[in-house]
């Protein structure tokens, strides 16, 4: 990705490194508008203070927004805040950037009592932006139900306090919603806001910043300069000219979620992992003591039904093999299919390095086989759909701190 920045002169060349392991130099080169095009690994270095190895970027620091912006949200005398907290559709629950949305929930909990005559103006608003929406299967969803859906996902992120001045489904590879987003954005903003674009490592924050630029018709590509933050090491970015004179843009580094499978992944298991085109159903109609494996990565136990079977929808990545066979043969399928015909991970000796393999237990129940009644979500894999007409108790293994949760069913 080649992204324009108006860099000082020196900066470029303050921030590279020599170039290691045969990594290509940075290049860069002067555009017909003078600005200096830089590769995404030089924008890194300006946006994360270091080359973005993908390797390398799961032992970068997080950016602890909370901390380094949070106080400039709601000061009482300072300009309206607005934070455009991003949820990727394919990963909603994994990507949401909870604590970050917690912070703003809080801020408008303690102001409850001015609430009546709407939000009172130095408040912090939010505005819910679902990113990838090219990613779901969209003919066979309604936007109603995908905006309502994102709604009370996030609330149940953030605690039912989050009061979010609206929710954008979005695609930024495609163009969706861009123009309606920077609409809204500009109206809330007003003349003198600051809007802060948050959201987890790869939740597409870049590509829809740039789209929004374009969209707002900043000639070339949005200029990005620094804009300090104190207390931060991980540089926050104003975005010059895309909201008027006086209104400020602010992209913010990618936040570090530890819960997401994804942030122990090698960038070639990433590569395996990560959806890139509109995501497909493989479903199964299983029995008591059968297993789904999602690479080596994940796997559903069916436990206990109440009924003969049941149907388990796999939305992930098509690069992941699935594997349905008997429980009973689970053990053998780690022992000698795991890191091999199962990937990610990739190799053997991955799989220790992915930390503890452990099982929760989901009950679930429905009365149709037609539509799924519960989706079982497991942050930067994917989900399961489950469909049936009974109750079921499932077991779910993945590795330790990777979040999973039940939700009510997306598709
Ligand atoms: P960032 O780390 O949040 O800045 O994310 P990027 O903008 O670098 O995007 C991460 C990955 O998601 C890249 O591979 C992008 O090509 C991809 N991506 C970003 N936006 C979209 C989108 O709207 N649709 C699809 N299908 N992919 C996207």
């Amino acid at each position: 990705t080649l992204i324009s920045a108006s860099l000082k002169s020196g900066q470029l060349r303050e921030g590279l490194e020599p170039s290691r392991g045969g990594e290509p130099a940075a290049a860069a080169a002067e555009t017909a508008e003078g600005k200096v095009l830089v590769c995404a690994r030089c924008h890194s270095l300006r946006h994360y203070g270091r080359v973005k190895h993908p390797d390398a970027e799961r032992l970068l620091p997080d950016f602890d927004f909370v901390a380094a912006v949070g106080p400039r949200l709601a000061s009482p005398s300072g300009a309206r805040s607005l934070v455009l907290l991003l949820a990727d559709a394919s990963d909603f629950d994994g990507s949401f950037p909870r604590a970050v949305a917690r912070l703003v929930a809080a801020a408008g909990e303690a102001h409850s009592a001015d609430w009546k005559h709407g939000a009172p103006a130095n408040l912090p608003r939010a505005l819910l932006v679902v990113t990838k929406l090219d990613l779901l299967p969209t003919p066979s969803l309604s936007p109603g139900d995908v905006h309502a859906w994102a709604h009370s996902r996030a609330r149940a992120g953030a605690g039912a306090d989050l009061r979010l001045a609206g929710v954008h489904l979005v695609s930024a590879a495609r163009g969706w919603g861009v123009r309606d987003l920077l609409d809204h954005v500009r109206e809330l903003a007003g003349a003198r806001g600051n809007v802060w674009a948050v959201g987890a490592r790869n939740v597409g924050k870049s590509t829809l910043l740039n789209a929004i630029a374009r969209c707002s018709g900043v000639v070339g590509r949005p200029t990005l300069t620094e804009a300090p933050v104190p207390g931060t090491t991980l540089d926050v970015i104003k975005v010059d000219g895309v909201l008027g004179a006086q209104a400020k843009l602010f992209d913010t580094p990618g936040l570090l979620h530890g819960h997401q499978l994804t942030s122990r992944l090698t960038s070639e298991e990433m590569k395996l992992v990560q959806v890139r085109k509109e995501m497909r159903p493989r479903t199964y109609r299983v029995k008591t003591g059968q297993s789904i494996h999602i690479g080596g990565l994940v796997r559903l136990d069916i436990e206990e039904l109440t009924v003969g079977s049941i149907y388990v929808t796999v939305w992930a990545s098509p690069l992941v093999p699935l594997h349905m066979g008997k429980t009973e043969n689970a053990e053998t399928m780690i022992k000698e299919h795991f890191g091999l015909q199962l990937q990610p991970p990739i190799g053997r000796g991955r799989v220790k390095e992915l930390g503890k393999w452990v099982r929760k237990e989901f009950k679930v129940s429905g009365n149709s086989w037609d539509t799924n009644s519960k989706d079982i979500a497991i942050a930067g894999v994917g989900w399961f759909g489950i469909g049936l007409k009974g109750e079921a108790v499932l077991g779910l293994w993945t590795y330790d701190g990777v979040d999973v949760v039940s939700r009510s069913s997306l598709v």
